[in-house]
């Protein structure tokens, strides 16, 4: 790494960042192979996700006959879950990493303090603003969309196979499901960025140019229903209810932890426990680059992959001078 580069960030991962090996031609199995063992090994918040995903299914959730009408009770429980889900995640790395600092800055991105008496966040406080956002609408949004799945499930709208139908299909789909996150996650994002979109509805998300972990769902309430909109898959494909929790703790789990603004936490015996997300955190800065995730093509595609390296900083500043020069073309 350049020492310009070292002085732009307190703390960056290996770069040049790199887009996942299967979408690259030829394929490459060894790097396949090494990828996958990377981002499915126990310590990572995929894992993380898929755990918390089979305790819900198992012990927090309504079974798919309580589930046949939508009741207030059984939906209520969910959102109360979802609440104490995203407190002890959120509230939990908040307190840990930013608010007692018990590792230090050592693995944080952008060392400089969240954002406190800025009348931009409600409350004048960026942690208060990103709360309120992450545990209201939010969290009303996800139940809303989950509950949907429920009673899509109960009542045979959503098909239902158990892994006992199809174990092949079962585990096949539970690999696939984190490629459909990022890839509806990423074309949605795009979308916000365009025109009015962006100035009315995402801009919110991007008042948080540095991060911490509730920052990750905090965005305006339209946006939350975008988000949790990629639970529709389950509507066509054969999948079980823990699928779909699967995709939707990507973001009431996954979002937070992939915004601590942290590469990971520090876990005894040199363990580290991977969360951080250092390509998102490039978008967070730069605005105009990195919409999907390195398991996305969309960035590639569009030639808005920033990688972390100083060619990096010059194609987002070639992107947002074409940009501005299209807006003033159609304004
Ligand atoms: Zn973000
Ligand atoms: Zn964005």
């Amino acid at each position: 790494m350049t020492a310009r580069k070292r002085q732009a960030w307190n703390y960056a991962p290996e770069l040049p960042l790199r887009s996942a090996p299967f979408l690259h031609w030829p394929l490459r199995p060894a790097a396949i192979a090494r990828h996958l063992v990377k981002t499915w090994r126990p310590l990572t918040s995929r894992v993380l996700m898929l755990a918390v995903s089979f305790a819900l299914w198992e012990w927090a959730s309504p079974s798919l006959s309580e589930a046949e009408s939508l009741r207030l009770g059984w939906v209520l429980e969910i959102w109360v879950r979802n609440l104490v889900l995203l407190t002890v995640v959120a509230g939990g790395l908040h307190l840990f990493l930013q608010r007692h600092r018990v590792q230090g800055d050592g693995l944080r991105y952008d060392a400089r303090p969240l954002t406190r008496n800025k009348s931009l966040f409600l409350f004048n406080d960026q942690v208060k603003d990103n709360m309120f956002l992450s545990l209201v609408p939010a969290m009303v949004v996800a139940t809303a969309w989950e509950s949907l799945a429920w009673w899509a499930y109960a009542n045979g709208i959503a098909p239902h196979w158990s892994f006992d139908d199809n174990p092949v299909w079962f585990v096949v789909l539970l690999g696939l499901v984190p490629i459909w996150s990022v890839l509806y996650f990423g074309a949605g994002h795009w979308l916000l960025h365009r025109g009015p979109v962006y100035r009315y509805i995402h801009s919110w998300h991007h008042r948080n140019m540095n991060i911490g972990p509730w920052s990750g769902l905090s965005m305006h309430p339209v946006e939350h229903v975008i988000l949790y909109s990629d639970v529709v898959l389950f509507l066509v494909l054969p999948s079980s209810p823990v699928h779909m929790l699967f995709a939707i703790m990507h973001h009431t789990v996954g979002a937070p932890m992939s915004h601590t603004g942290y590469d990971a936490v520090r876990l005894p015996v040199r363990q580290r426990f991977e969360l951080g997300d250092f390509h998102h955190q490039l978008h967070h800065r730069f605005i105009e680059c990195n919409y999907g995730g390195i398991e996305s093509p969309l960035d590639e595609l569009i030639g808005a992959f920033h990688d972390g390296t100083p060619d990096g900083d010059q194609m987002v500043a070639a992107r947002l001078s074409r940009l501005s020069e299209r807006r003033r073309a159609q304004s």
